[in-house]
C-alpha cells in the first residue's frame, strides 16, 4: 500500500533544484545573508503579484502580522477583533503588538469572519467612549480600533461588508493572508476583482514551507498601498532604523534572509501555475465526491471568491473515526484547527466559555483537511474519496 502524504514539497524542490542551489551558491559568494539585493528583488515582485505598491519582507508570518498591526496604527491596549478558528499566530501577533484580541464568530459555509457577527459586536457590544477613538468594547473595556479577517484555507473573507463596517466605525483592517497567496475577491461595491493582501490597510503573508508560496525555512511579508505604513513596517523589522544607526522607534530583529528571498523569487515565478493546479485538484475532489454522494460537506466557494486552496477541508460528523480509517489506509490528513482559540489553554481565564462561538466550535469538531498539493495525482484523489466513502459507511450510526 503506497502512502498518500498530506503535503509534498519534495517534488517541487527536485523540479527547481538547480535554481534553488544557485541561490545558495550566490549567497555564499557574496557573503550577503540578511537583507540586501535578493530581498530588494523579491519585494517588488511580490508586491506586483499582490497588486499593491509595497511588500516588506520579514523573518516569518507572525512577524508580518505583528508589524502590520503596529504599523497600521494599533496602539498598546487597543482591542483588535478576529476569529476563533485560526492558527494561534493570529492572536499571538495581536498580543505581541501590545493589543488585546477579541473574537467574532464565523460564517458556517466559508469558515471566515461573519460580517453580520462583526456588525452585531460593533453595534451591541460596544459603547461610545469619550474622545476621538470612540468605540469601547464592553468585554475588554478598551477601544476597538482594528479588525483582522483571516483568509482561511486559501479563501478570502467577505471583505466588502467588513470594509464597510470598518469605514463606518473607523477601524483599521489588517488581512491575515498567510494562507491565501493569490486568492481573489470580487468586490460588489467596486465592481472588480481584488487580490488577497490588497484590500485592507495592510496585510500579512507567511512563507512557511508548507504555504502556497513557501521558503526553505522561515519567512513572511507585509503588503500595503500606504507609504506611511510601509515605512513603519520597514523600521519595525530592522530595530526601528530609518537609516543606518538612526533608530526613530524601538523595533525588532525581524528581517528577511537573503537566501530565503532568493528562493522565494524562484518559486514566485511558479506560483500562478501551482495555484491553478490546486484549483484543478479541488475541482477533481468536488466531482469525485458528488459522484459517490458520501454525505460529506464540501468546501463552499461563493460567487465572489476565487480561492487558492491552501487546504481542501471537508466536514464530517465522526471526524476522529474517519481520520483513523484513512490513516489505516495510508492517507494522511490534518485538522485546521481542532481547538478554537477562545477555548485553548493559553487563553483560559479570559472569560470565554464553550458555546460563546458555536459556529466555530462546531467546525472545530467536524473539519478534516485532505491531502492537497499541486502534484497530487488523480489516482491518489480517487483513492482518498473511495476510502472516505468506505470509512463513512463503516461508521456505526449513533443509537
Ligand atoms: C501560517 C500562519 C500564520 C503564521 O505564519 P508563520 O510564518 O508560521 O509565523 C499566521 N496566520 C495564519 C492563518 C497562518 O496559517
Amino acid at each position: 500500500m503506497s502512502v498518500i502524504p498530506f503535503l509534498d514539497l519534495v517534488s517541487q524542490h527536485l523540479e527547481l533544484e538547480e535554481d534553488l542551489v544557485s541561490v545558495f551558491r550566490s549567497a555564499l559568494e557574496k557573503a550577503g545573508f540578511v537583507g540586501g539585493p535578493a530581498v530588494e528583488d523579491f519585494e517588488p515582485a511580490f508586491a506586483d503579484f499582490c497588486h499593491v505598491r509595497h511588500a516588506i519582507g520579514v523573518g516569518r508570518g507572525t512577524h508580518a502580522l505583528r508589524f502590520a498591526v503596529k504599523a497600521a496604527g494599533v496602539q498598546a491596549g487597543d482591542t483588535v477583533l478576529t476569529v476563533p478558528n485560526t492558527f494561534i499566530a493570529t492572536t499571538e501577533a495581536i498580543s505581541q503588538a501590545g493589543a488585546r484580541f477579541d473574537f467574532v464568530d464565523i460564517d458556517p459555509h466559508t469558515y471566515t469572519m461573519d460580517p453580520v457577527k462583526l456588525a452585531e459586536y460593533l453595534e451591541t457590544r460596544c459603547t461610545r467612549g469619550a474622545g476621538a477613538r470612540g468605540l469601547v468594547s464592553t468585554r475588554t473595556g478598551s477601544p476597538v480600533t482594528a479588525v483582522v479577517p483571516v483568509h482561511l484555507y486559501g479563501q478570502m473573507a467577505d471583505m466588502d461588508p467588513i470594509l464597510e463596517l470598518a469605514a463606518r466605525f473607523q477601524l483599521l483592517v489588517v488581512e491575515d493572508a498567510c494562507q491565501a497567496h493569490g486568492a481573489t475577491y470580487f468586490s460588489r461595491s467596486r465592481f472588480r476583482w481584488f487580490r488577497a493582501g490588497s484590500m485592507g490597510h495592510a496585510a500579512a503573508f507567511s512563507f512557511y514551507p508548507g504555504k502556497n508560496l513557501g521558503a526553505c525555512g522561515e519567512a513572511g511579508a507585509i503588503t500595503t498601498d500606504d507609504d506611511w505604513i510601509a515605512r513603519q513596517a520597514r523600521m519595525l523589522r530592522d530595530h526601528g532604523q530609518s537609516a543606518k544607526n538612526l533608530h526613530d522607534i524601538e523595533g525588532y530583529n525581524g528581517r528577511l534572509d537573503a537566501v530565503q528571498a532568493g528562493i522565494l523569487s524562484v518559486k514566485l515565478r511558479r506560483l500562478e501555475t501551482w495555484n491553478e493546479q490546486r484549483r484543478e485538484r479541488a475541482r477533481a475532489y468536488d466531482t469525485l465526491f458528488n459522484d459517490v454522494r458520501t454525505g460529506v460537506t464540501l468546501p463552499h466557494t461563493p460567487r465572489w471568491s476565487k480561492p487558492v486552496h491552501h487546504l481542501y477541508v471537508v466536514r464530517v460528523p465522526d471526524r476522529e473515526g474517519l481520520q483513523k480509517h484513512l490513516a489505516a489506509a495510508g492517507i494522511a490528513t490534518g485538522i485546521h484547527y481542532p481547538i478554537p482559540l477562545h477555548l485553548t489553554r493559553a487563553y483560559e481565564g479570559r472569560g470565554y466559555r464553550a458555546s460563546d462561538f458555536p459556529i466555530a466550535e462546531q467546525a472545530a469538531r467536524e473539519v478534516l483537511s485532505l491531502p492537497m498539493y499541486p502534484t497530487l495525482s488523480a489516482e491518489s484523489q480517487r483513492r482518498v474519496v473511495t476510502e472516505i466513502a468506505d470509512g463513512l459507511s463503516l461508521t456505526p450510526a449513533v443509537a
